[in-house]
């Protein structure tokens, strides 16, 4: 970004521009740089316990955030930005690795700003205006910096595996079904939730006390423990270590 570079407004809550100078997904904060890659997530929630995020791709333009574009597109901004960042640096952006070497020396890149987010980067001679592979393989690979998300939930403590505490409650509805057995788990009954996070939404994955106590072994960790009544609580720690 130079200083005279122009900025749009976006209002979106979840939304990430690819910013060229660092080759990163930033999170958008009210405004982004026209011409920016911008990804705009919305968390659709339909009571099964499973985060849907829908994502709208698309390139924002003087006087709005931009048209909704296709992936295709989307690929080509990213490749120019990709190019011109690795002519300026001499690296392999962060977050991008080699994917696969064609014999005709064509390079597939892969690149992930997260789990949920994969885009594949094609350099053909064509494109690059030189050989692919041996341009590619004289770029230094950079670490990527370790994001907020990944700090955050670091630093929470872990009641069994996954990136976030997992969560007890009385269910809102009985319209999710347990993850274990898949039977429906009744409105009011006490579940425990298998976070999934999502860039930082977390989202559950829903199941009965008893299908998913031997999978927690300090039931006291749990997120909403301590809002259970008495009797939930001895419920829910003689599941835990009954097995
Ligand atoms: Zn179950």
């Amino acid at each position: 970004m130079s200083d005279d570079t122009a900025w749009v407004e976006c209002d979106a809550e979840w939304a990430f521009w690819c910013n060229d100078d660092t080759f990163q997904m930033t999170k958008v904060e009210g405004r982004v740089p026209v011409g920016a890659v911008v990804i705009v997530k919305e968390n659709l929630d339909d009571g099964s316990g499973y985060p849907k995020v829908e994502t709208r791709l698309s390139i924002a333009t003087a006087d709005s955030i931009g048209e909704k574009v296709g992936k295709r597109d989307i690929t080509k901004a990213l490749t120019d930005m990709l190019i011109a960042y690795a002519r300026r640096t001499g690296k392999l952006p962060p977050k991008v690795s080699i994917k696969k070497v064609y014999k005709n020396g064509k390079v597939d890149l892969a690149f992930e700003p997260s789990r949920y987010d994969k885009y594949t980067i094609g350099l053909t001679k064509d494109i690059l205006g030189e050989a692919p592979e041996p341009f590619v393989k004289g770029l230094e690979v950079e670490e990527a910096p370790e994001d907020e998300a990944a700090k955050v939930a670091k630093a929470k403590p872990q009641p069994a595996e996954g990136d976030e505490p997992w969560r007890v409650e009385p269910a809102r509805s009985s319209r999710a079904a347990c993850k274990t057995c898949n039977e429906k788990i009744a409105k009011g009954e006490v579940r425990i939730g298998e976070a999934t996070d999502f860039q930082g939404n977390v989202g559950y994955r829903w199941h009965h006390v008893r299908c998913a106590g031997s999978r927690v072994h300090t039931p006291e960790l749990l997120d909403g423990f301590n809002e259970l009544s008495d009797g939930d609580q001895d419920a829910v720690r003689s599941a835990c270590t009954s097995s």
